[in-house]
Parts: C-alpha cells; structure tokens; sequence
C-alpha cells in the first residue's frame, strides 16, 4: 500500500535522503529504527507533505496514488496520518474544537456530511477515556501546557478518531515514562487491523516490546540498509549502531 521508490531529498542544499526505498504491505506493521540524524523524520515529513523538502527523484505512492504530486491536506484526506515527534502546540484553540474541525475536515474530502455533535462527543469521550485523557485537558487549548506523555496521549487520540488508513509514528517513544508509554502502545495496537498499514520509526528497542512489529527495516545516512524480522531490533539493541555510523564500512 506505501510505496517508496529510490527516494533523494534535499534541505537547503544538504542531501538527507539518498536512494530510500520502502514498501509496507496492508496490514503491516513495519518498524525503522536508526542513529539520530539518518533521515527518520525527514522521510515522516516528505511522505506527509511538509513544504521546503526538494525532492530530486523518486515516488511515494499510497494505494497507487502518488503522493508527491498531493497536497499535504490532500494526503491527510487520503488517510495519511503522522503522529509527530514533537506535537505542536495550538494556543487559542480547544482541544475539542480542533478535533471536530480535523474530523469534519476528513469527512468534507471524501464527500460526506459533518458528524453531527452528539456522535462526536460520544467517540471523543469514548477514545479519551481508553487513553486517560480527562474532560479538563479536551476543554484546554491543543497540547498548551501539556506534559511530554500527555501531548502523545492526545496525539494517539487523533489517530483513534481519524482512523487513517496508514500511520507514521516518529519515535512516539522519546520523552514517555513507562506508563505513558504503555498507554500509547496499548492506543497504537487497538488501530492494527489488515486494511491498515503502520510504521513505527524509534531510535531505541524498547518501543517495539509494546508494539511488535512484522518487520524491522534499518535506516542509515538517508537510506534503508537492513531488513529483517523482529529479531534485528533485538540484535540492534544488542550491538548499538556503531556499524551503521556516519563513516563506518557500509
Ligand atoms: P533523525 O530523525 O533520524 O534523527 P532527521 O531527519 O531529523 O534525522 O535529520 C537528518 C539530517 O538532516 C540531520 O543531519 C539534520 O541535521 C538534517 N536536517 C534536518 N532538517 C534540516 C533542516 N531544516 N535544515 C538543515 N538540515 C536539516
Ligand atoms: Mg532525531
Ligand atoms: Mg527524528
């Protein structure tokens, strides 16, 4: 279903991704794990449709679309969804108003009617309550004065109500104690299902004990390396990254 070709990226003249290529099946959890700096959430955004990335060569197709040639809300509309590494803060805006409006917003793309209020609060209070998210946080502005864990828990709330049809989660691990941790996980694993594709890009192992991935794919210096079963996250954590370093043999 996510297809990437031979996929070269540029940045204000700095080459970060250099020939990637990548396919995730349907139903497919698919891990990258790599040293900071290789590229992960510079591919999370080209695919989600960031502005200011130069892509030079290659394709990203969902379901045979090509993304490249969408806009980044038209990739939204297509079930793209990106939990991203550092949520962005909204002031001004509550929390409950912004999901009405990214959930009607979906809804409008594809043709169909707004949900009628009643039917929102019902899914929101339903999703929120599953993440421990409490009524006081929906009524606050978007992640202002949030924690670390709680901006994640709002995020995995999104992507519960918008349910994307792929997902891309960018070390949604960095900055959660074990708890939160667990919670997001337990969030993530309640959306796997076979007419869904997920990729989980972490820098440590640790993540993929809650999410078990089906395939483990290495990104170093712009590109994947590596790809295995789940066993190749074990022996990464086993043997750090220092063979994939900037520098080292390839
Ligand atoms: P990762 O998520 O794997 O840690 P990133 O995609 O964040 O890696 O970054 C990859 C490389 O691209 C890094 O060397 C980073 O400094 C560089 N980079 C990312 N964004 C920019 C930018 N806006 N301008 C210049 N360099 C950037
Ligand atoms: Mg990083
Ligand atoms: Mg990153």
């Amino acid at each position: 279903m996510l297809e990437i070709e031979n996929l070269h990226v540029s940045i204000a003249g700095k080459k970060i991704l250099n020939g990637l290529t990548l396919t995730v099946e349907d139903g497919q959890v698919a891990a990258i794990m790599g040293p900071n700096g290789s590229g992960k959430s510079t591919l999370s955004y080209v695919v989600a449709g960031r502005a200011d990335y130069e892509v030079e060569q290659g394709s990203i197709r969902l379901d045979g679309i090509d993304l490249l040639r969408k806009s980044a809300a038209e990739r939204a509309a297509l079930g793209l969804f990106l939990v991203f590494q550092y949520p962005l803060e909204i002031p001004g805006v509550a929390t409950m108003t912004f999901l009405k409006a990214a959930i009607n917003a979906q809804r409008r793309a594809r043709g169909e009617s707004d949900l009628p209020i009643p039917d929102f609060m019902k899914q929101v209070r339903a999703a929120a309550q599953k993440l421990d998210i409490s009524q006081d946080m929906l009524k606050r502005p978007v992640n202002v004065g949030f924690s670390g864990g709680e901006k994640k828990r709002m995020e995995i709330l999104q992507m519960a109500l918008l349910e994307p049809r792929f997902a891309i989660l960018d070390e949604m691990d960095s900055g959660l104690d074990i708890d939160a941790l667990k919670t997001c996980a337990e969030g993530v694993n309640a959306l796997r299902g076979k007419d869904r594709g997920l990729l989980v890009i972490t820098h440590y192992q640790r993540l993929l004990d809650f999410i078990s991935p089906d395939i483990v794919h290495v990104m170093s210096r712009g590109k994947i390396v590596k790809s295995g079963g789940p066993e190749l996250a074990l022996a990464l954590e086993a043997s750090g990254y220092a063979e994939y370093a900037e520098g080292a043999a390839a």
